[in-house]
């Protein structure tokens, strides 16, 4: 069923790991599917071979997605290229991980201006064209270190909480204009972003979660096509924990 047929979407980080299996989700329930990417313009082919094979159009777009310009930019040339911007993820992320006593300025501001700026920056030129359509999802792609803290990740926990205090705030900015936004706060999945963890350390974390097993991206895209389709029409401001059960 093509819950999503004739939706666009745009998903910022879109070339690998979970952005790239919310795009080909995305596809597969109908919508259209933009995306950015920063570097990997190899993987990012991949990502626009699953779409097109799904029957949608696509357009990917080299950008940093901590720019306010770019942003603005990428947002332009969906609405011209695709008539409308319907879904936005903002799922674009880093990590810079190491205790706060040895974290320095720059592993500060790149996390939180790649995590959390990006989604300020995305928000605010996608929410001009969903207001004029008087229609619109926004998910924010949060992290669970963001609602519990994780130590070595003060910068990342910082951007993630801040995503949810503007997942809520623009709830309750934009429901009049029937847009809704909410949060995914994704606990330990298998990507190359967490591929950085010793095996002792995924030992570690595996002993918290109750379903026993890291969630593989499908996992969150599944929950993001869920909160952009009509079955999720009365849902906003939401942070959903999709974490087998480690924050509860
Ligand atoms: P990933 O495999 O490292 O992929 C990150 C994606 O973001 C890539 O497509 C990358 O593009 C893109 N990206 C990075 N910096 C960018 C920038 N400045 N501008 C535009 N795109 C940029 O990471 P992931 O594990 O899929 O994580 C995706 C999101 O989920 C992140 O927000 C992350 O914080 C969040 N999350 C992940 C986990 C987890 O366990 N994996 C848990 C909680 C939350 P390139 O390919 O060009 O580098």
């Amino acid at each position: 069923m093509n819950v999503l047929e004739n939706k666009t979407a745009l998903v910022t980080g879109g070339s690998r790991g979970i952005g790239r299996a919310i795009a080909l989700a995305l596809a597969a329930a109908g919508a259209d599917v933009a995306f950015t990417y920063k570097s990997a313009s190899s993987a990012a082919q991949e990502t626009e071979k699953g779409i097109t094979a799904a029957g949608r159009r696509t357009q990917s777009y080299q950008s940093d997605a901590s720019s306010f310009g770019d942003a603005s930019n990428v947002v332009e040339s969906v609405v011209r290229e695709f008539g409308r911007v319907d879904i936005l993820v903002n799922n674009a992320g880093i990590t810079r991980d190491t205790l706060l006593m040895r974290m320095s300025e720059q592993d500060w501001d790149e996390v939180i201006d790649t995590n959390l700026k990006s989604a300020f920056n995305f928000s605010k030129a996608a929410c001009r064209p969903m207001m004029s359509q008087r229609e619109g999802v926004i998910v924010n792609i949060s992290s669970i270190a963001g609602v519990i803290g994780n130590p070595g990740q003060t910068n990342y926990a910082a951007a993630k909480a801040g995503m949810i205090g503007m997942t809520k705030t623009l709830a309750k900015e934009l429901a009049s204009r029937n847009i809704r936004v909410n949060a995914v706060a994704p606990g330990f999945i298998e990507t190359d972003m967490t591929g950085k963890l010793t095996q002792q350390q995924k030992d570690a974390l595996l002993g918290l979660v109750p379903l026993k097993r890291m969630g593989t991206p499908d996992d969150i895209a599944h929950v993001v096509v869920f909160l952009s389709s009509p079955a999720a029409a009365y849902i906003t401001g939401q942070v959903l924990c999709v974490d087998g059960g480690l924050v509860m």
